[in-house]
């Protein structure tokens, strides 16, 4: 297909972890946690193996396991304030990625144009334009020149954004918590959205798989917003909600309408998610209802337990002059380099921070990930001072990256 192969083999994820993996360096780069963080998960995934059921061994329902799908609709409906149908109001999905694949494959066809807000998650474009689309990137800058500058300081300008949309805009993706900025989008920017998807007649898909990770601002759902229900499908992750990015299942949640034309991709490529995993993740999720709210709630201790590495990686960032933009959730942080990195220079075989990044890696053993991945290719140099790091990791992986910060010069 030769959409396939204009999008190309390369890959941010693909190249940058086999990278840190071959020169064994200590790994800031790809986005999971390196240590237990979920105590109960080991404990549920054994329960579902001691009481050797074979049906886990076998298919089950194609839009998802029964007991995650009543799971998934009773959590978002406490989160989305409403009724959700666990029988055609829920998709389980091979992670976030085939939730926003199936999406974005079933709402667009060719010639739509698909708003993107920049930096954006990588995947967002190669699939639209599988999907047949032109995307449109909306981009969000700095609205100060300050030393340390957080996720809030980076907006869109309204006008850009307005005239975005147009005619052919099928749908606009929003990401919050943003991946890799850390901005949480205030309700008022969220309804900024919302009045010109509503006035154009749009679809939303709301990415909103650092749901739970806040810091300093709470995580408004764009669903939730007036006139929103109807035109947004809630995408979300196993892989974040409980820190497993191997269970590789992923949610999406929307009016049947919606999940329906979501579910015929999903039908035809995926038929069902394995049946073990979601029988685990339904467990924990059972867990986690019966305490929603509460102090002892993962999805309220998550950001507590990384606001700590948070603040650690931003004073470590610093004081080894790399300016970073202090985020309000996830567990990404960038930072400038443009001070630190002035000998290395963008030409026409690789962008400056990804040069930066390589160095990092091969000299110093330290992995991040650049950038401009996060940028469409018309947009790359408007990135490439920056680079991203992980900090959802354990104390000896963070104490090691230290020791190299404070060693970079
Ligand atoms: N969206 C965002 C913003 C992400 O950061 C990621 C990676 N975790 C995904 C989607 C894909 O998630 P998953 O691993 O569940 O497919
Ligand atoms: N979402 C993860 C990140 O942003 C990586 C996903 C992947 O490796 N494909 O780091």
């Amino acid at each position: 297909n030769s959409r396939y192969a204009k999008v190309g083999d390369k890959n941010v994820w693909v190249e940058f972890t086999a990278l840190a993996r071959d020169y064994n360096a200590v790994n800031l780069g790809q986005g999971f946690p390196d240590y237990d963080s979920v105590k109960y998960l080991n404990e549920k995934a054994l329960e579902v193996s001691k009481e050797s059921n074979n049906l886990m061994h076998q298919y089950t329902r194609s839009p998802g396991h029964l007991r995650l799908a009543n799971a998934i609709a009773k959590c978002y409906g406490s989160f989305l304030n409403r009724e959700i149908n666990p029988q055609n109001e829920v998709l389980v999905t091979v992670g976030a990625y085939g939730s926003l694949f199936n999406a974005l494959s079933s709402f667009v066809s060719d010639g739509d144009e698909v708003i993107i807000i920049e930096p954006f998650y990588d995947c967002y474009a190669p699939m639209s334009a599988i999907a047949g689309a032109k995307c449109v990137f909306v981009p969000l800058r700095p609205k100060t020149e300050n030393e340390v500058t957080t996720s809030a300081d980076w907006v869109w300008d309204e006008k850009e954004l307005e005239s975005a949309f147009s005619s052919k805009t099928k749908l606009i993706v929003v990401n919050t918590p943003n991946n890799p900025l850390g901005k949480i989008y205030s309700r008022e920017e969220l309804q900024k959205i919302a009045d010109l998807c509503i006035k154009h007649n749009t679809l939303c898909i709301s990415d909103e798989v650092y749901e739970h990770i806040t810091y300093d601002r709470a995580h408004t759902r764009i669903a939730t917003l007036p006139g929103m229900w109807e035109r947004t499908i809630t995408v979300g992750s196993a892989g974040k909600a409980f820190s497993s990015t191997g269970a590789k299942l992923g949610w999406t949640i929307g009016p049947k309408e919606l999940i329906r034309l979501c579910q015929i991709v999903h039908n035809n490529s995926i038929y069902c998610c394995p049946t073990f995993i979601q029988e685990v993740i339904a467990r924990c999720f059972e867990l986690e209802i019966a305490r929603l709210g509460h102090d002892e709630s993962y999805f309220k201790s998550i950001s507590a337990e990384l606001k700590p590495k948070r603040d650690r990686l931003a004073k470590l960032l610093i004081d080894a002059g790399l300016k970073p933009v202090i985020p309000e959730g996830g567990y990404f942080m960038l930072a400038d380099i443009s001070t630190i990195a002035k000998n290395f220079k963008t030409d026409e075989t690789d962008f400056k921070d990804s040069k930066f990044v390589k160095y990092l890696i091969k000299e110093k053993g330290l992995a991040t990930i650049p950038n401009t991945a996060f940028y469409s290719d018309e947009h790359k140099h408007v990135g490439e001072n920056f680079i991203r790091f992980c900090f959802f990791k354990n104390e000896t992986t963070l104490e090691k990256a230290a020791e190299i910060l404070k060693n970079l010069h």
